[in-house]
């Protein structure tokens, strides 16, 4: 399961992945100015390389809801069978191939900020995520399931950012009014209820 992860992170998919997006303050006044992060493929290289050297860590999720197809766990946990989660752990759900994949790529998104202990909000660490997935899906060409509404709305930033590639744009901005929109599907997601109130 490591290797699966690796392999991914240092395919043609994630190495296409490239954008930069405002932190979640930033958006009404200076945008797209202040407060600027990116990800790129450098990014998922760091994560390979933190795979490889045992910190993060891999595993296959046993307990993990309905609607999640994998999760980043920051700080340990402990499941109802009273089993230990690491902290620093990505666990993989029971999807399967470019689906997989792009669930994979969200949660290294997550691992990368918690890896350069990026300073960032809890909303704009998920709507980043969600783009990239939604980015990964765009270009494997996989019908993806659009389980929730930030899958939707992560699909329209990626739409505008897959259309800045074509014309050539290195390192393109997502777009400012689908960015504010998945913003308000994350934070009116009933998933994201009580990571986002501080739970
Ligand atoms: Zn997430």
């Amino acid at each position: 399961m490591p290797r699966r992860v690796v392999d991914i992170l240092r395919g043609p998919i994630a190495g296409r992945i490239n954008y930069s997006f405002p932190d979640v303050a930033a958006h009404d006044v200076f945008w797209p100015l202040t407060g600027v992060h990116r990800v790129t493929p450098a990014a998922f290289h760091d994560v390979a390389r933190a795979i490889e050297s045992g910190i993060i860590h891999v595993e296959h999720a046993r307990d993990i809801g309905a609607g999640f197809d994998a999760q980043y766990n920051s700080s340990g946990r402990t499941r109802r069978d009273g089993t230990v989660v690491r902290a620093k752990t990505i666990e993989i759900g029971g999807t399967s191939g470019r689906v997989q994949m792009g669930a994979i790529l969200h949660e290294c998104v997550h691992a990368y900020f918690d890896l350069v202990h990026y300073r960032m909000s809890i909303l704009t660490n998920e709507a980043a995520a969600y783009v990239t997935s939604a980015l990964a899906y765009r270009m494997t060409g996989v019908p993806w399931p659009r389980i929730n509404d930030p899958d939707r709305a992560g699909e329209n930033v990626a739409d505008r950012l897959m259309h800045q590639y074509a014309t050539g744009v290195g390192v393109p901005m997502v777009s400012r009014e689908p960015w504010v929109g998945l913003l308000q599907a994350i934070q009116a997601s009933p998933d994201y209820a009580s990571e986002l109130s501080g739970h």
